[in-house]
């Protein structure tokens, strides 16, 4: 059970505010709090705390957030050795919340869009050895075409979250997906379609099906998850819970399924446990920080078969 993680770390600069600056104006803030983020890295770290033996393929820069950014995939049992170093800035997210809890996010890609195809077919052999391949959109997107090409030709499923929504995704690229995992706004800006109702979801993820993807799985925050392939389709329902955060909720989504998919080989199961994994880790605060691991995973639902 080995996946690879081919995709981005960043490191999440929030500093709690009464109010944003204006231009040319100095305000102080109440506090500030340093966290690991990163869609590639939280998917990783969900599948990692559940089990899974995870090879981080990834890149940091040469500054105080790349040594940090690599503990922290140590302390989480993630294989380092593909994390690469790259001269000049780490992927970095200065996040400003203010008192009403909304949030002004400011993405620096860093050493992520340094992240080569290149760099892929240097750890080609680490990365025959897994069982799946996990990528999003915050690395290049010639990375990602080409780390879909490279699990095609070595028959490794693929998994693309498309996140964030990017328009210049083309999907001919990525139809060899074994499984794509957009929210409805990565569906809709894909397919330029609407997915207002659940016929729109339908509708649009058919668009996807006949693109050539296996297995279309949109995540519906609240409402919960649809999954549909050619032979079959299923909506599963959220669980109800009091939502204290739901950032990174999709990643965790994905961490378990990945870990699940692995372990079972059946999507359905896969799904299940996910939906229920993604909704403990929003009545928890933060993206890491709310993703339990296997023990106490299993302590919250003891029926769990994981
Ligand atoms: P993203 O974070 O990528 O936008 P979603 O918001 O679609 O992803 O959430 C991913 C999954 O997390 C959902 O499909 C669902 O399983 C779970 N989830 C999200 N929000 C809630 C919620 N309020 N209550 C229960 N589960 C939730």
């Amino acid at each position: 059970m080995r996946i690879a993680v081919i995709g981005s770390n960043m490191v999440d600069l929030v500093s709690y505010i009464t109010r944003m600056p204006e231009e040319g104006e100095t305000v102080e803030a109440p506090d500030f709090q340093l966290g690991h983020g990163g869609k590639g890295a939280n998917q990783a770290i969900a599948a990692s705390r559940l089990g899974s033996e995870v090879v981080m393929v990834t890149r940091v820069g040469d500054d105080i957030f790349a040594d940090n950014t690599i503990k922290n995939f140590e302390k989480n049992g993630i294989d380092t050795t593909h994390v690469l170093r790259t001269e000049g800035s780490s992927g970095v997210a200065p996040i400003f919340v203010d008192q009403d809890a909304h949030n002004s996010i400011i993405i620096v890609k860093g050493a992520n869009n340094a992240l080569s195809k290149d760099d892929i077919e240097d750890v080609a052999e680490r990365i025959k050895s897994c069982d799946l391949i996990v990528l999003q959109l915050e690395i290049p997107l010639e990375t990602v075409y080409a780390a879909v090409d490279f699990g095609v030709e070595h028959d490794i499923p693929v998994l693309l979250n498309p996140a964030p929504a990017s328009p210049d995704l083309e999907l001919d690229k990525i139809k060899n997906c074994e499984f794509f995992v957009p929210n409805e706004t990565e569906l809709a800006l894909l397919t330029d379609m609407p997915v207002e109702s659940m016929d729109d979801i339908k509708a649009a993820s058919r668009v996807l099906l006949d693109a050539g993807i296996k297995n279309v799985i949109v995540t519906l925050g609240a409402r919960g998850v649809y999954w549909v392939t050619d032979e079959t389709e299923e909506f599963l329902e959220a669980h109800t819970v009091e939502p204290k955060d739901t950032t990174g909720a999709g990643d965790a989504f994905i961490g378990c399924f990945s870990h699940t998919w692995v372990k079972t080989k059946d999507v359905a199961k896969s799904i299940e446990i996910a939906n229920l994994y993604a909704a403990d880790s929003v009545t928890k605060l933060g993206t890491q920080t709310s993703y339990a691991n296997l023990e106490e995973f299993k302590e919250k639902h003891p029926a769990l078969d994981l």
